[in-house]
């Protein structure tokens, strides 16, 4: 009796070491293949991999950022796109039936196709350049680079963030009336490729609104916070009827390089067509800026805001 209790828990055993041993045979082979076919897209970055798995969840796709450390940055990014993680994207259908146009008539008289490529120079604008400038707007800062703008004669575009603009409304008015384009850059300034489609709508529509309440013009460009994007992020930008913006020239001017490394970096990559990316709440960029313009001037160079680089064929 009790060789055959020992021997049928021997086989109990047995089977289920088996059966432990085939599971991780075949879960770890199809593990291995994934990796393979991300690899086989681009270079992927595993540390941004886990970050978007453990955030993702159900909502697992492609994420494109701007972002090279492994820590997502405080107050900016670089112009090198580093990560593309794989896997499936949300149907257009259901993007369209998120993003309800019911309620948001104003702001849909022109829906673009969704996947509207995303814009971040225009080579074929002969010596134009765009000037932008990000995160605001701020108390301390707006009013003096809008003045400098204005002194020099300079259209821009600033890319303004939601809760930002909430608290400085006259702000929005001040640079609108000075002749320059108004962007969103997101209400939260949050890392958006990790967000639900609901959290990436509520970003963009509110800050959106917030602007056309203001100026009474309706923003159709987007940069999305750390140049981090997505699929649906592109998608749902484009739903509601935004142009996802990006830049070429990026003088890392948020580390405070000292104002010469800003001036320097700017005027010597730049080209026709480039959209150079600045921050608002910095001391240094706005003593820079005269200086830019200037010597970017004499390179035979003029400034127009990005919507109207966009549109030259020159
Ligand atoms: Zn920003």
């Amino acid at each position: 009796m009790m060789t055959l209790i020992k021997s049928k828990k021997s086989a109990i055993l047995l089977f289920l070491i088996l059966v432990i041993i085939g599971f991780t045979f075949f879960y770890g082979k199809s593990l291995f293949f994934k990796h393979n076919s991300a690899n086989n897209v681009k270079s992927v970055k595993i540390v941004s991999k886990i970050k978007a798995k453990k955030a993702s969840k159900s909502y697992n796709e492609p994420i494109t950022t701007a972002v090279t450390s492994t820590e997502y940055p405080i107050k900016s990014s670089t112009s090198k796109i580093t990560s593309i993680i794989s896997s499936n994207a949300i149907s257009d259908n259901e993007i369209l039936s998120l993003v309800d146009r019911s309620n948001r008539n104003e702001l849909f008289e022109s829906p673009m196709p969704l996947n509207t490529p995303i814009f971040s120079s225009n080579k074929k604008a002969n010596k134009l350049l765009a000037l932008t400038f990000d995160d605001g707007p701020s108390k301390e800062f707006t009013k003096k680079y809008v003045d400098v703008l204005k002194s020099l004669n300079v259209k821009s575009t600033f890319f303004i963030v939601g809760k930002m603009a909430e608290k400085n409304p006259n702000l929005l008015t001040y640079i609108a009336e000075n002749g320059n384009e108004i962007g969103i850059h997101s209400y939260s300034h949050k890392y958006m490729p990790l967000m639900t489609p609901e959290q990436m709508i509520d970003e963009l529509y509110k800050t959106q609104a917030i602007v056309v309440n203001t100026t009474g013009v309706k923003p159709d460009l987007f940069r999305p916070p750390y140049g981090a994007f997505n699929n649906t992020l592109v998608k749902i930008s484009n739903a509601l009827g935004l142009h996802v913006v990006l830049w070429t020239v990026d003088p890392d001017d948020w580390k405070r390089p000292g104002i010469p490394n800003i001036i320097n970096t700017i005027v010597s990559k730049s080209s026709s067509g480039s959209v150079i990316l600045m921050h608002e709440g910095n001391s240094e960029t706005l003593a820079a800026l005269p200086q830019i313009i200037v010597k970017l001037r004499s390179k035979g160079y003029s400034f127009v805001t990005v919507s109207e680089l966009m549109k030259a064929y020159q």
